[in-house]
């Protein structure tokens, strides 16, 4: 049998020792025994010195704050995530009016709160704007005069910033690519100094800054570059036109590491950004950074039961208790999340697909795994802390899992198994 080495990603918060998975100081065997499966399992110590990464760029040599972080918490909402990430000092990226909610449910400030998102409703932008929010970042001209309008009916000023799609390549998966001309996001760059100046000339509109996001899973530190400069020619051009912002967001989309990626150090990275917008001459401007997966995806993982062994004759699969209503990146994107066995067997290894119950061709795991595994074991999906369980779905009538946060040697339910009446309690049948 050929058995393919594929490379596990670093991870700070889950270790093997002799043959056991670990998050922090707890065998992930003794959480499923707890709790049950699927389960997901977040580390406080991994998003912790995810954040503090990002954090140490932020403040200069002389001490000085340069850069803010804005947790992007589409990546993963749940309120002691975004809770810890409030006690580390984040502000936050919202794109939707339920994470404006969720937001202020954990008393975070309304001057940290950025609002971005391509659609926003008048309700949300109302909600935004009563919130106090430090900054709606709008995507079209069209949404620019709907703020404009909801502002005036409530009587108040609305801080705004312009996305501007600076087309750049972030050499991502086409559905996370976000900075291209053909892209639904964003203003086109051609199009953003008339737009600015439009702007200007709205009564209920402050021009506050200027942003963009190129992408998500983006490995390298050029493309990023690339729309830095785009986006820094933009204000110096607003600036002789006496536009004057005061912020500059840059997005998220910095890379983790799934198997064998390399995405550029979170430090480092970071850095070199900003010694790039000072070199230029723009070190009076506030940045704003909006990670989301670099500060979470390796701080997660998903356990899941072996149910049972198929052999095959063109594969053998591993069917689990997980499936892509758990961890839907697989089926979405051709996502890869390693898969290890949480305690190592005595069993005799082979290679599977590991696949969920769900009815779709598409529900799979992990494809062409060499496992050694008997049913009834454990295995840990790795990397499922961002974009895992904010994008879980009840299809097939499935309970969403619990959600457990374990801080040294001790475990948190962050969030109670769904029960299935609760799925369908709601419904109401037709009268007779
Ligand atoms: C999704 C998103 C982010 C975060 O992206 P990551 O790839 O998770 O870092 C940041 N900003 C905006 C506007 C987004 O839509």
């Amino acid at each position: 049998m050929t058995s393919k080495a594929i490379a596990l990603p670093q991870l700070s918060g889950f270790t093997e020792r002799e043959g056991a998975w670990y998050a922090e100081e707890i065998p992930l065997a003794d959480l499923a025994k707890e709790f049950g499966t699927p389960l997901y399992v977040y580390s406080k110590k991994a998003l912790t010195e995810a954040y503090q990464a990002y954090d140490k760029a932020c403040i200069d040599q002389q001490g000085k704050r340069r850069a803010r972080v804005h947790y992007a918490m589409k990546a993963n909402s749940n309120l002691a995530v975004i809770d810890c990430f409030k006690k580390l000092g984040a502000g936050f990226d919202l794109v939707s009016g339920g994470e404006l909610a969720r937001a202020l449910a954990i008393g975070a400030d309304p001057k940290s709160l950025v609002f971005a998102g391509v659609g926003k409703s008048a309700t949300e932008i109302a909600s935004a704007l009563q919130a106090g929010v430090k900054c709606i970042n709008v995507e079209s001209i069209a949404e620019l005069h709907n703020i404009n309008r909801v502002a005036s009916k409530l009587n108040c000023r609305a801080p705004i910033s312009l996305r501007v799609n600076p087309d750049v390549d972030a050499k991502t998966h086409p559905y996370i690519s976000t900075g291209l001309k053909g892209n639904k996001f964003g203003i086109a760059y051609h199009e953003v100094l008339k737009t600015y100046r439009e702007a200007s000339q709205l009564p209920q509109i402050d021009l506050v800054g200027i942003d963009c996001h190129i992408g998500s899973q983006i490995t390298t530190t050029a493309p990023y570059l690339d729309a830095l400069d785009k986006v820094l020619d933009l204000v110096e051009n607003l600036k002789r036109e006496g536009i004057m912002i005061h912020h500059l967001d840059l997005g998220g989309g910095l890379g983790i590491s799934y198997s064998d990626e390399t995405p550029p150090d979170i430090t480092e990275f970071t850095n070199t950004l900003l010694n790039h917008v000072a070199n230029r001459g723009f070190a009076h401007l506030d940045i704003v950074l909006e990670p989301g997966r670099s500060l979470v995806g390796n701080a997660g993982v998903l356990l899941t039961t072996v149910e049972y062994l198929k052999p095959g004759v063109e594969k053998n699969f591993c069917i689990v208790d997980a499936a892509m209503t758990e961890l839907m990146r697989p089926a979405l994107y051709e996502a890869h999340h390693g898969i290890v066995a949480a305690q190592t067997k005595s069993a005799k290894s082979s290679t599977y697909d590991v696949v969920g119950p769900v009815c779709e061709s598409g529900d799979w795991l992990g494809r062409d795994r060499t496992l050694a595994v008997e049913e009834g074991d454990l295995l840990a999906i790795l990397s499922a802390g961002a974009y895992g369980f904010v994008m879980a779905s009840n299809y097939n009538t499935r309970p969403k899992p619990a959600e457990i946060m374990v801080d040294g040697k001790n475990a948190y339910v962050i969030r109670a198994r769904e029960k299935t009446a609760e799925l369908f309690a709601s419904e109401t049948i037709l009268p007779n």
